[in-house]
């Protein structure tokens, strides 16, 4: 099995830089955006004085920043490229769905940031502090300046636990677990397994996310977990979102409506947690609709997505759009203002779904055009997977010729072994363009 994954891997990545060596060919005729400026074509002239230079300076190594750098020591040369994140491991966060359900160990999710970084890159191991596009310098925590001619930022967004009153204190509790940190995912897993009777309550909150299925996957793998150890009878499984909705796009909503309804699941939209009472085992919601009206549910298990927002070095600096978020075109991914400035990932102001698949698809189109390409496998069980693909518009975009709104567990595989191994191994070396050439290929060039 794992021989054949890579096989197959290997194979998808040669496509997939095949595919982008012709784009980017053909790119040399067309500009990406009419009014815009390719990177070639930039021309910058102030430079403050500064302890370090680059040409190119990536601001955060997480998969955008990694993913991006590969590509730019291709482009300019290692010794033109320096990244500055101060993490000394990095982590595929996709499969921290499997670590909160135990299908997967944390270990397997993390390696060391030295042993990704692009050979002969230099890494900066340091947090940003502040950013100055008007003099094309960043100035790290340790008070290094370091200027540069362009910049991509890629710094993915906050986690905000203290915004839920008594939530940094309730993660401490054995029942309460979040699968969006390396610190408390092992502890969903953890409140899982120990799980008797009552409600397991799952969370989505009141700002944008990342992965916005990731809050809805745990409580179908949490589901399926209670029903293999007998103890989903004695169980309410519970999901309060935020939203108005179970998920963004329709299709894909309306199948998620059945499986919600199959399984006995309650839904309770535009449901806000508000507080987190550990010593009782109590969540409060705010109901959206009613402001001032709150609702109290006892827990047995309580998962939380925590609110999200953009990083507070980006929200303070000339870069940020008036929510904090990297101000780009949506089109060719860069600055509004600050034409040597560029944005990937979590960080930017695109309105489409902060995901890694989004970041890959990015990556290719940065020097085309993007069309806002995100997908999300919703895991529905141990081994089932819908897989949602859509676009700006919120379209289907869909790799496959089969219904992906369907639960498959082919697709299931696709998450949990062959993702990772692309991940690993083509995404973060920039190899991988997302799946628009397999798209093509599967649909006769008709999508
Ligand atoms: C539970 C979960 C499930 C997910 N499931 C999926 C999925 O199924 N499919 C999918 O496509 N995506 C999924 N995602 C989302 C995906 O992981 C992110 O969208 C992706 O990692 C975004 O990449 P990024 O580079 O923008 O941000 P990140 O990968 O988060 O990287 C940001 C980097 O910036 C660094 N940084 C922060 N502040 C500073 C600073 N001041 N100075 C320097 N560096 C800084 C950080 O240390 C970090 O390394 C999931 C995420 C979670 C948490």
């Amino acid at each position: 099995m794992g021989q054949l994954l890579s096989i197959i891997a290997h194979i998808l990545m040669y496509c997939s830089l095949l595919f982008q060596q012709r784009m980017a060919a053909l790119h040399r005729l067309r500009q990406c955006h009419p009014t815009g400026t390719a990177i070639s074509h930039l021309h910058t002239s102030s430079r403050a004085p500064a302890k370090q230079h680059y040409k190119m300076l990536v601001l955060g190594g997480g998969s955008g920043g990694i993913a991006m750098s590969a590509r730019m020591k291709r482009m300019l040369g290692a010794e033109n490229v320096a990244v500055v994140e101060p993490s000394e491991m990095h982590y595929y966060q996709p499969i921290w769905t499997l670590v909160g359900a135990g299908a997967k160990s944390v270990a397997s999710s993390g390696r060391p940031t030295a042993s990704i970084m692009p050979s002969g890159v230099k890494w900066v191991k340091s947090r940003v502090q502040e950013i100055s596009p008007d003099t094309n310098t960043v100035r790290t925590e340790d008070g290094t300046e370091i200027s540069y001619e362009y910049l991509i930022v890629a710094l993915g967004l906050q986690l905000h636990y203290e915004k839920i009153k008594g939530l940094p204190e309730a993660l401490e509790h054995p029942k309460i677990g979040s699968n969006y940190s390396v610190e408390t995912v092992e502890k969903t897993w953890k409140a899982l397994q120990n799980f008797k009777e009552g409600n397991a309550v799952f969370t989505f909150p009141n700002t944008p996310v990342k992965c916005p299925g990731a809050p809805q996957k745990i409580m179908y793998l949490s589901d399926d977990f209670l029903r293999k150890t007998g103890k989903r009878a004695n169980a309410n499984v519970i999901y309060n979102t935020s939203l108005p909705v179970l998920f963004g796009i329709k299709k894909y909503a309306d199948s998620l409506w059945q499986i919600v309804k199959s399984r006995d699941l309650q839904v309770n939209l535009r449901h806000n947690l508000i507080e987190v009472r550990a010593d009782k085992q109590e969540a409060v919601f705010e109901n959206l609709d009613n402001p001032g009206e709150t609702k109290v549910i006892e827990f047995e298990m309580l998962h939380v997505a925590p609110p999200m927002g953009p990083c507070s070095v980006l929200k303070d600096s000339p870069l940020a759009d008036q929510a904090g978020w990297l101000d780009v075109d949506k089109d060719c991914l860069q600055h509004k203002r600050y034409p040597n400035v560029f944005g990937i990932g979590d960080c930017t102001n695109l309105p489409t779904a902060k995901t890694a698949a989004a970041v890959g698809s990015a990556i290719l189109e940065s020097t085309l055009r993007y069309d806002g390409y995100s997908s999300c496998p919703l895991v529905t069980s141990y081994n089932t997977v819908v897989l949602a693909e859509f676009d700006y518009n919120g379209q289907p975009l869909e790799t496959f010729p089969i219904n992906q709104a369907k639960e498959r567990r082919v697709m299931y595989h696709m998450k949990a072994d062959l993702m990772p191994y692309l991940y690993w191994h083509g995404f973060l070396r920039g190899l991988w363009g997302g799946p628009e050439p397999y798209r093509k290929l599967l649909h006769l060039g008709m999508k």
